[in-house]
């Protein structure tokens, strides 16, 4: 059985972990070490089996968490391997040197079970990225944070079995909210991120019966509401699966049989 979590979702901050086996891996860590403890202690999984922290790029809500979780833990963080060209955001985590491990996009990473493969996203936070994560002939994305949608997310979401896929924005409340005319533009841009009727469209082109679950992720504070997404899917989404709309901030956990 493959356990899985989401330790909170949303501007506030990002987590997500995996569990097989022995081993476990966490993806961003937008929350302090104390709140990312309390919960993996709610999803029941054993924070000693976490392996490894991999980090999709370096705003807060994703990364603000590493450099504390890594110096107490003692557990490696990876990396884009061009992360020290972004010098001042990554050195103020204070990851220590003989715990930052690179990556490569494209190329996969092993731990334990794990095959981790990373993918670029276009966001105005440099070298950012999403992952692509099997176990055993079982796999997940995630895919967060991206202005656009690219050839390659779509080839990796066919393949996946669940998806953490973001819905940020419903277009309208953006356009009428309260945001300054330049952050509306930077979010709906090619370096923001994916609205709802966005994450929508990739799910419509999903045919094939591999995936099972979708989780809607990052949802805005301010600029979606639950209610909003929850109608638009009733009324666009083509694609049958099993979807979970995530309020901002909260926990969500469940699993695969393998
Ligand atoms: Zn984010
Ligand atoms: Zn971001």
């Amino acid at each position: 059985m493959i356990r899985y979590a989401i330790l909170g979702s949303g501007s506030s901050g990002n987590s997500y972990i995996i569990n097989y086996k022995e081993s476990s891996i966490l993806l961003d860590a937008g929350f302090s070490l104390r709140q990312i403890k309390e919960r993996v202690a709610q999803s029941e999984i054993d924070f000693s089996t976490i392996k490894a922290l991999f980090i999709t790029h370096l705003h807060p809500d994703h990364a603000r968490g590493a450099g504390v979780f890594a110096r107490q833990s003692g557990i490696p963080v990876y990396l884009h391997h061009r992360i020290n060209d972004t010098l001042k955001a990554f050195s103020s985590l204070r990851i220590p040197p003989h715990l930052t491990q690179f990556f490569h996009v494209g190329k996969p990473i092993k731990v334990g079970d794990f095959t981790i493969t990373s993918f670029h996203t276009r966001h105005d936070s440099p070298y950012s990225v999403g992952f692509f994560i099997t176990i055993e002939h079982k796999s997940f994305l995630l895919l967060t944070d991206t202005g656009i949608v690219e050839p390659k997310m779509i080839e990796y979401a066919h393949k996946s079995n669940v998806l953490f896929l973001e819905a940020n924005y419903d277009v309208a409340m953006l356009e009428n909210g309260p945001y300054p005319y330049q952050l509306k533009r930077r979010i709906q841009g090619p370096l923001g991120h994916l609205s709802n009727n966005d994450a929508i469209t990739l799910l419509n082109t999903m045919n094939s019966t591999m995936a099972e679950k979708v989780y809607f992720c990052h949802l805005s504070k301010t600029n979606n509401r639950v209610d909003l997404l929850d109608q638009l899917i009733q009324k666009e989404l083509i694609w049958r699966g099993e979807t979970t709309i995530c309020h901002h901030g909260n926990f969500y956990s469940s699993h695969l049989d393998i």
